[in-house]
């Protein structure tokens, strides 16, 4: 059997060891930091969907080869969904977590619908169209920060049906259930039912 290249529209090399992991062994997927390619595709959408169409683009009329870009953010029932989209640039362009945490906070202050999911959105590109697929986890936003593990708003995100945030659990137990798996595993399905 031939292997598949897959080029990711990511710097990311944890995020692309794990793709590797799920796919197995007929698939490569390829991050950008291996290709030496240091372009900044900006991430100019609105929505998680066209950030990750415009990155997952970029590399495909580039390279002409399948392509996947990922985006992904929290969205705060009571904020209107936001952060969302500009999760990282929350409280600042310089992508500061704690800042990020602490205005997420402030801006609850009173509400007592702390309802939140953390939602990916993976762009698939080949010469068979563009298909997207989503991962979504349900949870809530706990009153304080807790837990040191993760990264991002992980202290803050306590998922539905658990009793500790994403920030106090390894990163098996968070992968098992988190919006970033749930994208790449229909991702995975996809792709496996689509060359064999
Ligand atoms: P990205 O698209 O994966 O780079 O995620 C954008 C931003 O959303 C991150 O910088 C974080 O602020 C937030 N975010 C996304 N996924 C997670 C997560 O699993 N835990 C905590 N924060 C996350």
């Amino acid at each position: 059997e031939h292997m598949i290249d897959i080029l990711f529209a990511s710097q990311n090399k944890n995020k692309t060891r794990e793709l590797n992991e799920i796919l197995g062994e007929n698939y490569n997927v390829i991050s950008l930091s291996e290709l030496n390619i240091t372009d900044i595709i900006d991430e100019t959408g609105s929505t998680l969907e066209e950030n990750a169409l415009i990155k997952a683009r970029y590399l495909y009329n580039k390279y002409k080869r399948p392509c996947i870009a990922d985006d992904s953010g929290l969205e705060v029932e009571a904020l209107n969904g936001k952060p969302g989209v500009y999760s990282a640039r929350y409280a600042g362009d310089d992508n500061n977590p704690i800042a990020n945490n602490i205005k997420l906070l402030d801006n609850l202050k009173g509400f007592s619908n702390r309802n939140a999911q953390f939602r990916t959105v993976i762009a698939y590109l080949c010469p068979q169209g563009e298909f997207l697929f989503e991962g979504i986890v349900y949870g809530t936003i706990t009153r304080e920060i807790k837990g040191t593990n993760g990264f991002g708003y992980d202290p803050l995100f306590q998922p539905l049906g658990h009793n500790k945030t994403f920030a106090e659990m390894n990163s098996e137990e968070k992968n098992k259930i988190s919006h970033r798996a749930i994208a790449i595993n229909k991702f995975v399905t996809f792709i496996k039912q689509n060359n064999e």
